[in-house]
């Protein structure tokens, strides 16, 4: 078996320790003689996994108990809606938008109600952060919505929007679990856990108690998050699978040092890769460097054609889903928290042996059957595992 550098954007690497515990449990989880798989989510075997995934959740991000967690359903796209159907009563809330996935945030709410855009960095195809310190606020925003790591153009909010005492709205996806945040700073949190978590199909929902109505006329019952919060997330039949896997990835981020080793280890990933794009004079980064991401590096040649000719001598040497988004171009490394530090090491050491070698000549193949033979002959094609 090999498995590869996989950077994709989302669904993304895994723990591969996760990976082999699932596989070891798929025909018998615990001496239960069944899958997860195929577990009535109402045995007591189901709901201790969901608990224990809720518990080890909150004690990683230190969650206060003012706080509900909910695991949903629908993709992240479905709680853009469901967000402004449970804060926004007014139908009143503002957004800042630093790339696609606040914009389509803000499109939920335009259909709902009357958001409000109150800073944007599209001018400079979203390269950046707006300065979020004294904003045109709205009195009677009833929240104020960020999506604080942008997947696509690989920025985060260097620090939080000054809300003028409005609550804070996060989309957390592409960072979710990457480093400690202060969950009281927020009003709600939001994630879908394909990037840093789990497997597609799973949201989770992180909300203070005081925000969610308690009575939602017109609004349909699964997408009250009230609903979600009496039931303990078992209203209705949740993705199973999807909360188990979410549950062995907290363990598995507590026994790497809890987000504190997870932020360390993170900065120090991608700090490979920014400090090459930095020095290097045939990569380089889009992103203005006061607001990188630690998550999603996005980088270019400046052509075209050669960023197709690195992606696919990447591909062929095992290091897969470097293509960039259709609305930055060029590459982009999505190194989430289960991407090795070596997986970063060995990306780096690729794009110094392509650029010191013409991209014409990576046909030649080593032993390995690597592209590069200058590159290859130190990086394995794909990464060999017992
Ligand atoms: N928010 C962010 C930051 C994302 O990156 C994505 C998906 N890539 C979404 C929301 C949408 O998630 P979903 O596909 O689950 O609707």
């Amino acid at each position: 078996m090999s498995r590869v550098y996989n950077f994709s954007a989302g669904p993304a690497v895994l723990p591969e320790e996760v990976l082999r515990e699932a596989a070891d449990e798929m025909l018998d989880y615990q001496g239960s003689g069944m899958s997860v798989n195929e577990m009535s989510h109402r045995s007591k075997t189901f709901q201790g996994i969901i608990d224990a995934a809720e518990t080890d959740l909150r004690s990683l991000m230190d969650i206060p108990d003012n706080y509900k967690v909910i695991f949903v359903q629908g993709g992240d796209s479905l709680v853009f809606a469901s967000v402004f159907m449970n804060l926004a009563l007014n139908k009143r809330a503002d957004y800042i938008i630093t790339g696609n996935w606040a914009n389509k945030a803000y499109k939920e709410a335009e259909i709902l109600g009357d958001p409000k855009i109150v800073a944007s960095s599209k001018d400079k195809n979203f390269s950046y952060i707006p300065d979020c310190s004294d904003l045109p606020i709205r009195d009677d925003a009833s929240y104020v919505y960020i999506c604080e790591n942008n997947t696509i153009y690989g920025t985060k909010f260097p620090e939080l929007p000054n809300t003028k005492g409005h609550e804070l709205v996060a989309d957390q996806s592409s960072m979710f679990l990457s480093e400690p945040v202060d969950v009281t700073r927020y009003g709600l949190i939001h994630a879908g856990v394909q990037k840093n978590v789990g497997p597609a199909g799973v949201q989770i929902v992180i909300v203070r108690e005081d925000l969610i109505p308690d009575d939602l006329p017109g609004v349909p019952t699964m997408l009250r998050f009230k609903t979600q919060a009496d039931a303990g997330s078992l209203y209705n039949t949740p993705n199973c699978w999807g909360i188990y896997v979410c549950g062995k990835v907290f363990k598995w981020i507590a026994a790497q040092g809890g987000l504190q080793g997870m932020k360390e280890k993170n900065v120090e990933k991608a700090g490979i890769l920014y400090d090459y794009l930095d020095s290097s004079d045939m990569f380089s980064s889009t992103v203005d460097p006061s607001c990188r991401s630690l998550m999603n590096v996005p980088f270019v040649t400046g052509s075209p054609d050669l960023d197709a000719e690195f992606v696919a001598a990447a591909t062929k040497a095992g290091f897969v889903s470097l293509k960039g988004h259709r609305s930055v171009g060029g590459m982009r490394a999505s190194i989430y928290n289960a991407m090795p530090r070596e997986g970063c090491g060995q990306a780096r050491r690729l794009h110094e042996g392509l650029r010191d070698q013409p991209l014409a000549d990576t046909s030649t193949k080593n032993a390995a059957g690597c592209p590069d033979a200058r590159v290859a002959k130190e990086i394995p094609c794909t990464r060999s595992t017992a």
